[in-house]
């Protein structure tokens, strides 16, 4: 019996760049004199572009921004504070979230999420995708103190679970920090293609509709 499936957050269950992309669409629109020389496809782009899946912070980002186009009405922080307190009004979902969540409680699983990155901000991001409360544990890593694949992380969030790693399921879009991370500690593993990391030959399985998610996990079941 599977008795939990955990996800990663970013690009797993929240469609992050097609949230920057709202994103950063309303924050231009919100600054129409000091972007009045950008077009707002090109600021979006190269958001999207430097943001470089969340490898650059954002505050490098917008002062890239600013200088490319000469802009010094505007201080990088101030977009930077933006972004932190809106960027979850426009987060959204990968579709079949809500049926992939009520499917999975049907069937018995718990439900958790660890997410690499800050706190509360990660947190106010996923209270915005609707499902939060049938989620029985939920860690953001900077508020752990440790990230994935640090297999601590995943131990935590078996224990709040009160499950043990062979009952418990990881689902992921990062090779390294997921997949890995939640094979350390002997966890099974179902891998969401990105744009960033197209595949993954060592997890267990691939999903690449949310809806499938729950066939997946019983898939595992009967092969046992
Ligand atoms: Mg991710």
């Amino acid at each position: 019996m599977i008795h939990a499936v955990i996800f990663d957050m970013d690009e797993t269950l929240l469609d992050r760049q097609s949230s920057l992309r709202a994103f950063a669409a309303a924050q231009h629109r919100a600054h129409p004199d000091a972007f009045s020389e950008v077009p707002v496809a090109h600021f979006v782009e190269r958001f999207l572009a430097l943001d470089n899946n969340g490898a650059l912070w954002k505050a490098e980002v917008y002062q890239q921004i600013l200088d490319e186009n000469r802009i010094t009405s505007l201080e990088p922080q101030t977009l930077v504070d933006e972004y932190i307190a809106d960027f979850h009004r426009h987060c959204h979902p990968f579709a079949g979230l809500p049926e992939m969540v009520d499917e999975l409680l049907a069937d018995g699983r718990q439900l958790g999420l660890i997410t690499n990155g800050r706190y509360p901000f990660q947190w106010h991001n996923f209270q915005s995708l609707g499902v939060a409360d049938r989620f029985g544990a939920v860690l953001v890593s900077e508020h752990e103190g440790m990230r994935k694949p640090n297999p601590e992380i995943f131990r935590r969030a078996l224990s709040r679970l009160d499950v043990t790693a062979e009952t418990a399921v990881f689902v992921g879009d990062n090779p390294e920090a997921d997949m890995r991370g939640a094979q350390s500690v002997g966890m099974r593993t179902i891998y969401r293609p990105s744009p960033f990391w197209p595949e993954c030959a060592f997890a267990d399985a691939v999903c690449t509709d949310l809806r499938q998610l729950p066939g997946l996990v019983r898939g595992f079941e009967a092969s046992r």
